[in-house]
């Protein structure tokens, strides 16, 4: 294997270890700890799953945390209402609401009711606005690409000038990656191109690639002829491509792939990101980290 291996996992491991210890610094200064609460509307199996993975992360950082579970059949209305007692509530940081949500409830309008000071997901079409401004306006980058902002960066990865193409537009990966990017600012000020289905020639683009961020969700969209020898490879997407038993529990677990033909474009890259193991471990990490930033921000510390 040629590329260097960059692990979302030890990236992780690092940063929850500084979250940790800013969280221990503020508690001990100012006597407060940074609160997040996620509220889980009915009882989708991988919506349990990820909840609680946010929820024990943010209790082993000694943060405070509710998990609020709401039954399937809870009204818009009521669940708007549970948001604001939220935005009210001076121990709460951040507010997260699990999605998706059950039929008949606006997913658009749940989030857009989230307080933008306490909206740490940063899907919040205030908080959108802030990340195209940039600079000392953004306050909370949506978690995934942040995650893959920061893994460039511990990676050693020159941006300043380099050649970006994100393959995916999406709202919640490709459009936010790529206006980050491009900013004037550490970690960016890249030359950056997104490519999509209506892309004439998708290998053109991704062949031209300094840095390529893939999150189209197609395993093995990209091919090991379109990696630029030594460029730096970050594969956003997860896709269950069957089953397996798993060694360590023995149970059924998803068998899952990236979006790049991993064992390929290792040989050709200068840096890669595993499918699992890369990006995935960062989202809950980041979102942690909005969380502390929520409460420095409140405390004048940011
Ligand atoms: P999405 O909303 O489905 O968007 C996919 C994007 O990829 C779209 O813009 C689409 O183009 C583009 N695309 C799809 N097939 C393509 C093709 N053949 N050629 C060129 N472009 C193509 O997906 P998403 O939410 O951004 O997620 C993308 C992947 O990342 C998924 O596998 C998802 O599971 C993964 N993901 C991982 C994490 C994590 O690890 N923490 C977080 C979020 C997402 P059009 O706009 O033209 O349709």
């Amino acid at each position: 294997m040629s590329a260097k291996l960059i692990k979302g996992t030890e990236i992780r491991d690092a940063i929850l270890k500084e979250i940790e210890a800013e969280v221990n610094e503020i508690k001990e200064k100012h006597g407060i700890v940074p609160g997040l609460v996620t509220i889980l509307v009915g009882e989708n199996p991988a919506s349990i799953s990820y909840v609680t993975a946010k929820i024990r992360t943010a209790k082993d950082l000694g943060f405070h945390e509710i998990q609020d579970s709401q039954p399937e059949d809870l009204t818009e209305e009521k669940l708007l209402a549970l948001v604001e007692k939220y935005n009210k509530d001076d121990s709460i940081n951040g507010i997260l609401v699990q999605l998706p949500l059950p039929k008949g409830i606006d997913d658009k309008k749940v989030l857009n009711a989230i307080d933008p000071d306490k909206d740490v997901d940063g899907f919040h079409p205030v908080n959108v606005g802030r990340l195209m401004i940039g600079g000392d306006e953004v306050k909370f980058p949506p978690c995934t690409p942040a995650g893959i902002q920061e893994m460039i960066i511990r990676a050693g990865v020159e941006t300043s000038g380099a050649e970006v193409v994100v393959v995916g537009r999406s709202n919640i990966v490709g459009k936010p990656i790529a206006n980050m990017m491009l900013q004037k600012a550490k970690g960016a000020n890249a030359t950056v191109t997104i490519v999509h289905t209506r892309t004439k020639d998708l290998a053109f683009h991704c062949k031209r690639a300094d840095i390529l961020i893939v999150a189209a969700g197609v395993p093995g969209l990209v091919k090991p002829e379109w990696i630029k020898p030594g460029s730096c490879v970050i594969d956003v997407g997860v896709n269950r491509v069957g089953e397996k038993i798993s060694e360590k529990t023995g149970k059924k677990i998803a068998i899952l792939k990236g979006d790049v033909d991993f064992d390929a474009a290792k040989e050709i890259a200068g840096s890669i990101t595993p499918v699992p193991g890369g990006v995935g471990p960062m989202t809950i990490t980041m979102l942690m980290r909005n969380t502390l930033n929520s409460l420095k921000f409140k405390l004048g510390l940011m």
